[in-house]
């Protein structure tokens, strides 16, 4: 590869959920010129939400695809170049970083924030791929619309899983929650939304351990207290199987160079979006196992784009 073509610029913002965005506004206010790559999913985590209710300024509340237009728009509005495209491969041995953009193009970046997100799990299970777009959905908000009047069921015992199933609840006839624990890990606000409503039963110490149908999901096989003596097989009849059950973050690509801690979470300097590595930074959910809030995740986007208009100054680029 003849570096000649490499394209070079002085922030590259990787991701576009509201770190990124964040990112963008402050270092495109700061004349710093970033470019940004959306990733693969453009917008992030919270096109995949209805209501936020949590995000300050909104007093009536916004929806997800709304909030990251927005933010999006702001970006735009102060000259972030905005474009599509994956990283698939980056050198961050010595500055200028290359980052190669979907196994092409090289971009040479004298920073770098990373803002790539968490993106859903699964069980792991043969069937989830078997019945994938078949019944099988990670995203009750963007899939529960096909089944209104129907039996669904939302594996996870998290805020994320009561949150879907209270969802999917104002549409389909019931939802089953199936929780691995006897009981639920969500704020009590949830619990109570969950515990109270009476088209939701909940499947307290139920592990899923196959699904089946014939043109699609028709049910799901669980096991009830699993290795335990009174171990007790369930079969339940549902025609949409949602996963709710955590993320991973999207930080594998880096990983060569900086550090992660066992889930992948990018491991930053404490208090600050500093990785061990001079000028990349890392803000938002890829960062965060503990908050992973919308709001939180702007935040530091915001820390990281004033740390990167610090460190480009202090080498003077
Ligand atoms: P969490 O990590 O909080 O919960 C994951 C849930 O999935 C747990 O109940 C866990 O069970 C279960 N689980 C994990 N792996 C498996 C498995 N292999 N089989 C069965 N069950 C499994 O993730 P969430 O996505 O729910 O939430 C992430 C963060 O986002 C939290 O901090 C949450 O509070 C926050 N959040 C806030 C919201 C809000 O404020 N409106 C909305 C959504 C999320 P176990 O308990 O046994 O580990």
């Amino acid at each position: 590869m003849n570096t000649n073509q490499n394209e070079k610029v002085r922030c590259l913002i990787i991701g576009s959920g509201p770190a990124g965005y964040t990112a963008a506004i402050y270092a495109s206010r700061a004349n710093l010129s970033p470019v940004l790559y959306e990733g693969i999913q453009p917008g992030g985590q919270l096109t995949t939400t209805t209501e936020v209710e949590n995000f300050p300024g909104y007093p009536e509340g916004v929806t997800g695809p709304v909030l990251m237009e927005d933010l999006r728009k702001q970006a735009e509005r102060f000259g972030t170049d905005i474009r599509v495209g994956i990283v698939t491969q980056t050198d961050l041995s010595e500055a200028p970083y290359k980052v190669t953009i979907d196994g092409e193009k090289i971009i040479e970046a004298e920073a770098i924030i990373i803002a790539t997100g968490a993106t859903a799990k699964y069980l792991g299970l043969a069937d989830e791929q078997k019945y994938a777009g078949m019944g099988v959905s990670a995203c009750a908000t963007c899939d529960g619309f096909f089944y209104r009047k129907k039996v669904v069921a939302v594996v996870g015992g998290g805020d994320t899983a009561c949150e879907e199933a209270l969802y999917l609840s104002s549409l389909a006839s019931k939802v089953y929650l199936i929780v691995r624990k006897p009981y639920l890990r969500a704020s009590k606000v949830m619990q109570e939304r969950v515990l109270n409503n009476p088209k939701i039963v909940v499947l307290f110490e139920h592990n899923t351990v196959g699904l089946f149908g014939e043109n699609g999901v028709e049910g799901a096989h669980l096991v009830k207290r699993i290795g335990e003596p009174d171990e007790e097989n369930v079969d339940i009849a549902i025609d949409g199987f949602f996963l709710a059950i955590g993320h991973k973050p999207n930080s594998d690509v880096f990983r060569p160079w900086i550090d992660t801690d066992e889930i992948g979470y990018i491991k930053t300097i404490p208090g600050t979006p500093k990785t061990k590595v001079p000028g990349v930074f890392a803000a938002g959910d890829v960062a965060d196992p503990h908050y992973r809030q919308a709001i939180t995740a702007a935040g530091s986007g915001c820390a990281a784009a004033i740390e990167v208009e610090r460190y480009l100054s202090e080498i003077g680029k």
